[in-house]
């Protein structure tokens, strides 16, 4: 704007102001949600296509902010990654989720696998694979019932990635490539990478229901993966039509709304089926 008047030793546009204000405000509001707890997490069932039986959790941060209500990880993940605060936020999770796995694992369910999304910040700090191995003796899980979801965006570092990935897989943890398709598309990695699951993107599910090319991609994916000794899972199955197509494909697992939306813990007690004590 022309007129500044008083203003004029002013550096930013009013615009920009406001946007570096909130990014600082929230910064703030990150640090003391840490330190008050009010960061939560949500599961989410994974499937499996042919009985319909959950396999697996997904592990999904959700931000219970007092005056905002719930805020998206989509929102403050990436400022999280740009601040650090990613490390110490991304370990509690790790924690969290173990000792809720824990909790569930002696009560006798029958799930067997809590998937963890690791940020490649996080993956990428020289003692990642020993605050792994701390947290699993820490909550006492068995390192099988451990799994963590890494993406391509780790591949920017493939030389540095690989031992670690290889030194979490002798520890017992099992690592899967989320988001499969829509990073760093070189398929020349996959050979490297000591991977357990391959996690097709919902984009390529959404794309299914389109036409044949479309389907001939997911085919593909689901061949390669297999070929390579990776399990898959579909991500964002949303309806009836789309989980009929998968079963076509030999795809193992599937996660969406179809089945059920991420969930508090509580929920996730009362819908399962855990025989009595
Ligand atoms: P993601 O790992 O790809 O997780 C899947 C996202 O899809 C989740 O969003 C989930 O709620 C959503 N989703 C599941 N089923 C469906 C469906 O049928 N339809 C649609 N439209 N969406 C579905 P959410 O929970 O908002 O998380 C967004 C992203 O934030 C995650 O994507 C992940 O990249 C990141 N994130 C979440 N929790 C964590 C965490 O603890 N650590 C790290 N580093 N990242 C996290
Ligand atoms: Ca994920
Ligand atoms: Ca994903
Ligand atoms: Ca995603």
């Amino acid at each position: 704007s022309k007129s500044n008047g008083q203003n004029q030793y002013c550096f930013f546009t009013p615009d920009m102001n406001e946007e570096v204000f909130k990014k600082l405000l929230l910064e703030s509001d990150l640090q003391k949600a840490m330190k008050e707890g009010q960061f939560q997490l949500y599961y989410q069932p994974q499937v499996s296509v042919a009985e319909g039986e959950v396999k697996g959790y997904e592990a999904l941060l959700r931000w219970e902010h007092p005056e905002r209500g719930l805020v998206s990880p989509g929102d403050f993940i990436p400022l999280a990654e740009e601040t650090g605060l990613i490390v110490p936020l991304g370990r509690w999770v790790l924690e969290e989720a173990c000792r809720q796995m824990m909790v569930w694992r002696n009560e006798g369910s029958t799930v067997s696998r809590m998937s963890v999304n690791i940020s490649a910040i996080q993956f990428q700090q020289p003692d990642f694979a020993q605050v792994v191995k701390h947290v699993l003796a820490q909550t006492e899980l068995p390192p099988e019932y451990l799994e963590l979801e890494i993406t391509e965006s780790i591949v920017q570092e493939p030389e540095q990635a690989v031992p670690i990935m290889k030194e979490i897989r002798e520890m017992g943890v099992k690592i899967s490539l989320d988001d499969f398709g829509t990073g760093y598309s070189s398929l020349s990695y996959l050979k490297d990478f000591p991977l357990n699951t391959l996690k097709i993107d919902k984009s390529f599910v959404d794309n299914m229901e389109h036409g044949s090319r479309e389907k001939a991609i997911v085919d593909a994916i689901i061949n390669m993966a297999h070929r390579l000794e990776f399990n898959v899972i579909a991500e964002g199955i949303e309806n009836e039509a789309q989980l009929q197509l998968l079963s076509g494909e030999a795809c193992e697992e599937y996660q969406g709304y179809y089945y059920s939306p991420p969930l508090p813990s509580s929920d996730i007690e009362s819908k399962s089926s855990f025989p009595p004590l």
